[in-house]
């Protein structure tokens, strides 16, 4: 009797301390239907056509008010968090920075084991745009992450521990991974980024059991004198010119898919050229497929398909890579199988994903590269000029899009699509010689603009040029439906739920309920750190979830130089329920900031070469102007020892191993030293400004503001005639 007890009460404790399964069995039938399970968050996209639509409804306009922080979760950094996590039966998987992996008690938070793939450090120099990563999948026990360093690994589920690893891009190439891999019938496809350093793009399937690899899928043709890998390929390179395949054609596809298992097609969105520029790119013209497309291929076979080319000879960074959702819609009196896309180059996309023909594109930004689209021909009709052949064009949207990677959501019920939306030109700038640099930046366009002299002139233009939107797009009109225009341009992802609410977070570091149906302000949190990812939700025990991850940076985050926090706070995901009330930590008193060395001789003559090289090599993370947008060191503020080995960083790499690469193969020490002094010039002005009285601060502030204003009409002036 007494040992039955005894062996009662052990399976009573082995049962509550294994209060999660860590099962994580998804398979093909589950994962098709992967949109019922209301519980769950099985696929990147919830579903595989990624409506990001949870049918849960506990949380309500009704009810919204009372949702408050059920548990925090710190990752190892202070940098851009971007993943959507995935929830099976009480478990999240989620990555970090640095491609690290989590497993989550979805409840409380605690963490059942880390996978640290260890990227090397000096990866952050190839990475265009912060080290982030947007997600891991799960199938059949194992959890799988793209690395940085372009590693497909698998991870055992319940253990942690890796099973197996295959290299899925050349390392001596600029290539990353930063994109979600996706299954599709015990297939894992994983593409890859690097577009904006020349790379060539495509996308490989591994089996899901055995990394064994089953075909890889070129979006660009090589070397025709290599041969092609298929007729897809053959016709292809017949929209090319030149020696395009020299620095790699780009096309990269480094982030969304979506799959139709009715139809059996997996939808790739392909990327921008290596170079942006389509006449260093393919001299003599071409549309230059698949560049700026849609493809639809065999996730069996990767047989091509069809494709649609958003951008045919794409000039400005307009990638396709976009979220895509797939939705059988009413159109024009026929229900349609839709994959709608709203991509950087400002039109709404509709799309019959059956053959690949375009039904509809609208405006849904404001758009000055093209008047319109060709319905006849599906081709957009370019503006005269907006190609920068004459030597520079300010266009709209500019290379960080009207809507980026950020994850759209779809309500299915109100045909409402929910879109994070961007306004900002960018000034392209034809190259007077483009001399390409094998393994950095290779844009084909000029950045010999010097930025804006001061901060205050900075801020006041960044404000009025850049803006960010929350935008509900009714997709049977083709037109806004409601929108908020929000404080800061780079935003979050969004997440539509049945409880007739959007989810949203923001650059200004709050996580914001809106009513579904008129856009009104239900529910906000602040939560410290800027916001990019997307929310999801997801139920355990009756109870509603809704999980976001906060941190701040990514492509136009460490560039712009917007808003600095006063505080680094950790990256984390917060999850929120009902009645909960936990409070974050408080954050941390800012640094004292060091006061510059004194300029010397020289270093505002210097400053001026500096400024341009600091533009051209340092802006895309440190921030136009010297201005850090909060994430990475602000280069005006370094410590004394930080300026006596400046050299030593930047030319030799002396942090390499922190992540700040060495750029002693493109910048010679005079370089160094000249970005030096333009350093030095801007950390004097920074000093200036703070020590400047606050009723003189003031009356600049009104200065600026005016000045920024008579700007940027005179900037939509000139863009609307580009
Ligand atoms: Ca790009």
């Amino acid at each position: 009797m007494l040992l039955l007890r005894i062996a009662g009460l052990v399976m009573l404790w082995a049962w509550a301390a294994a209060p999660v399964a860590l099962a994580a069995e998804i398979d093909h039938q589950r994962a098709v239907a992967a949109g019922d399970e209301r519980h769950n968050w099985l696929l990147h996209g919830r579903d595989y056509g990624e409506q990001r639509h949870s049918p849960l409804r506990q949380i309500n306009k009704e009810t919204v008010q009372d949702l408050g922080l059920a548990w925090y979760f710190e990752d190892h950094t202070d940098r851009a968090l971007e993943a959507t996590p995935i929830v099976v039966d009480g478990v999240m998987y989620v990555s970090g920075t640095w491609s690290v992996v989590y497993a989550l008690n979805a409840v409380t938070g605690e963490l059942l084991w880390k996978y640290d793939p260890r990227v090397p450090r000096t990866m952050a120099g190839k990475a265009c745009c912060d080290v982030v990563n947007r997600g891991v999948a799960v199938w059949r026990g194992k959890v799988y992450v793209g690395t940085l360093d372009g590693r497909l690994v698998a991870i055992d589920a319940s253990s942690g521990q890796r099973v197996w690893e295959v290299l899925t891009v050349d390392q001596s190439k600029p290539y990353t991974i930063t994109g979600a891999p996706r299954i599709v019938k015990d297939k894992v496809v994983i593409g890859n980024g690097g577009a904006e350093y020349g790379v060539r793009g495509y996308i490989t399937a591994y089996d899901s059991e055995t990394g064994e690899q089953a075909w890889r899928f070129y979006t660009v043709p090589g070397n025709p004198e290599e041969g092609f890998e298929n007729a897809a390929m053959a016709m292809a390179a017949e929209t090319w010119n030149g020696q395009w395949w020299k620095l790699g054609g780009g096309g990269t596809v480094w982030d969304h898919m979506a799959y139709d298992p009715e139809l059996d097609l997996l939808y790739i969105g392909v990327g921008n050229g290596s170079p942006w520029n389509r006449r260093l790119r393919s001299p003599g013209g071409g549309d230059n497929l698949f560049l700026s497309s849609i493809v639809a291929v065999r996730p069996d076979s990767g047989e091509y398909v069809w494709h649609y080319q958003v951008v045919p000879s794409e000039s400005w960074d307009y990638t396709a890579t976009q979220h895509m959702v797939l939705a059988d819609i009413e159109w024009q009196g026929e229900i349609r199988k839709v994959l709608m896309q709203a991509p950087k180059s400002g039109f709404f996309m509709i799309i019959d994903r059956v053959t690949g023909e375009l039904l509809s594109a609208e405006p849904f930004a404001e758009v000055t590269w093209a008047t319109h689209y060709d319905l006849s021909t599906g081709r957009p009709v370019e503006t005269p000029g907006a190609d920068y052949a004459d030597g520079k064009a300010t266009v709209k949207p500019g290379g960080g899009g009207a809507h980026n990677w950020q994850p759209m959501a779809y309500n299915p019920e109100r045909g409402l699509m929910y879109i994070p939306k961007m306004e900002a030109p960018f000034v392209y700038v034809e190259p007077e010689k483009f001399v390409a640099k094998p393994g950095w930046r290779n844009q084909g366009t000029d950045r010999s603009e010097a930025p804006p002299g001061n901060e205050l002139l900075h801020r006041a233009i960044s404000r009025r040029i850049a803006q960010g939107f929350l935008l509900a797009w009714d997709v049977k009109r083709q037109k806004a439906a409601w929108e908020v225009q929000l404080p800061t341009p780079w935003n979050g992802g969004v997440l539509s739920t049945a409880g007739d609410l959007v989810f949203q977070g923001n650059g200004d570091r709050r996580f914001v309920a809106y009513a579904a149906g008129t856009g009104e302000l239900l529910w906000e949190a602040h939560t410290q750190s800027p916001i990019l990812a997307a929310p999801i939700s997801f139920e355990v025990d009756g109870e509603q979830y809704i999980t976001i991850a906060v941190g701040g940076g990514g492509a136009f985050g460490l560039m712009s130089g917007v808003k600095p926090p006063p505080g680094a706070a950790r990256s984390r995901f917060l999850t929120y329920k009902l009645g909960a009330s936990l409070a974050l930590p408080a954050v941390p008193e800012p640094a004292e900031i060091p006061a510059p060395p004194p300029l010397s001789d020289g270093d505002e003559l210097r400053a001026e070469r500096g400024g341009v090289l600091y533009a051209e090599n340092c802006a895309y993370c440190h921030g136009v102007g010297a201005i850090s947008g909060g994430t990475l060191p602000d280069l005006r503020r370094l410590q004394p020892s930080s300026h006596e080995l400046f050299n030593e960083i930047v030319h030799n790499g002396l942090f390499s191993t922190l992540g700040m690469p060495a750029f002693g193969e493109v910048l010679s020490e005079e370089d160094v030293k000249d970005i030096h002094s333009y350093v030095l010039v801007k950390a004097h002005e920074d000093k200036a400004l703070r020590e400047t009285p606050a009723w003189l601060l003031s009356i600049k502030k009104v200065w600026y503001e005016v000045l920024a204003w008579l700007i940027s009409v005179f900037l939509s002036a000139s863009a609307a005639s580009a």
